[in-house]
Order: C-alpha cells, then sequence, then structure tokens
C-alpha cells in the first residue's frame, strides 16, 4: 500500500494524463481449455470447483525455502491449467494440464519438472492431449490413472520414508520418479533431483 499520508509520491509514476501500459487480453482461456472445463464441469458434477490456471506457487509450499531458492525459481510465474478442488475447503485434488500432442521420441523437460513436483507432493496430475472435442469416458480414464499413480508414489514415499536414498553419483537428495518408456514405463525409481544435470538414478524394489 502506498503512504498517502507521507506526501512523497512514486516517481516512476506516469503522469495521470498519460494510460497506464495495460490493456485486457482478447482471450482469458483458450478454446481448447474452453472445451476441457465444460468436459470437467459435466463430469464433476458438482464434487469439485474447477478453478483455471492456477499459480504453482499458491498450490506449493517449498521446504527449507533458504536452502532451496533455486526450486522457488522452478515454479514462479508457472501454471496448473485447472487445479480441482473440494467444494467445502478449497483442498486441492487433482491438477490438469493440456498437452500438445508429441512424437514418440521426443521429450518436454517441463513436464517431467511438473510431473515430479505433483508426484512428490503426492497430488495427481492428469495429462489431457490438446483438442476441440473431449469424450468424457476418455477423460474419466486417464483421471483414474493419475490417481493410482499418485497414491503407489505417496505408498511408495510412506514405505521408503527413512530410507530415501542419496544420489549415487553426487550425493544429493533423491526424489520419486517415473519410467516414461521402455520395459519399465509408469514405474516408479528414485532419480537424482539434480537430473538432467546429473543421470544418478535408483530402482525401487517391489514389495
Ligand atoms: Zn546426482
Amino acid at each position: 500500500m502506498a503512504d498517502i499520508s507521507s506526501g512523497k509520491l512514486d516517481v516512476s509514476i506516469k503522469p495521470q494524463d498519460e494510460p497506464l501500459p495495460y490493456r485486457l487480453r482478447e482471450h482469458f482461456l483458450s478454446t481448447p481449455e474452453i472445451a476441457l472445463y465444460q468436459t470437467l464441469l459435466e463430469m464433476s458434477e458438482g464434487r469439485y470447483i474447477i478453478c483455471p490456471k492456477v499459480a504453482l506457487n499458491d498450490i506449493f509450499l517449498i521446504v527449507r525455502p533458504n536452502e532451496n531458492v533455486h526450486y522457488f525459481n522452478k515454479i514462479f510465474r508457472k501454471h496448473v491449467d485447472f487445479l480441482l478442488c473440494q467444494p467445502r475447503t478449497f483442498k486441492p485434488e487433482i491438477g490438469v494440464e493440456l498437452v500438445k500432442p508429441i512424437a514418440k521420441n521426443e521429450t518436454r523437460s517441463s513436464d517431467q519438472f511438473m510431473e515430479d513436483l505433483f508426484l512428490t507432493a503426492g497430488l495427481p496430475l492428469v495429462h489431457i492431449p490438446s483438442g476441440e472435442h473431449y469424450e468424457i469416458a476418455d477423460v474419466v480414464t486417464l483421471f483414474q490413472l493419475a490417481v493410482t499413480k499418485a497414491k503407489q508414489g505417496a505408498h511408495t514415499a510412506q514405505l521408503s520414508q527413512d530410507s530415501v536414498p542419496a544420489c549415487p553419483i553426487c550425493g544429493k537428495m533423491m526424489v520419486l520418479r517415473t519410467y516414461r518408456s521402455g520395459p519399465q514405463n509408469g514405474q516408479l525409481y528414485y532419480g537424482c533431483i539434480d537430473n538432467p544435470k546429473c543421470p544418478g538414478m535408483v530402482a525401487i524394489k517391489n514389495g
């Protein structure tokens, strides 16, 4: 808040006759986002409040912020396309991201980060291929997959809470990640928090 009682004015403010350099954006949400919102609304039948464009910084907090400034930068100014919350408490339940359909061998490190972030915090994240129209049945299937995966992640984290390994290469902390391809596609492993700089990883034994 400006302190008007002091009589000092912020010299950086432009004179009154010059308008501020802001305009309303033409679109708040894109056409695929609006279409997905309508589908989510229909699907949730009042079980969730659907918030569009929620800042990651409003969903997650950073442990030991003084040591982890770098991790603040990683979530700063980023958002998730939709956050589904409990209607009474606004407790976050599920994140939804629209993704461009990608070629097979292509990888997107920002998506990998989002996935690691949600998995670490135990919040399901659903990726939905962007389009003009969405089938409720398809969206429901993607939701179920994401919820199952988040539960697995939480279960594994619980089991190994006292035994999260240190990176065998650089000694830093490790986080739960998911194989994105190959014979173990979809399974969890520990990856170095410094990935992709450090390739350190540790397999998780089943059972
Ligand atoms: Zn490492």
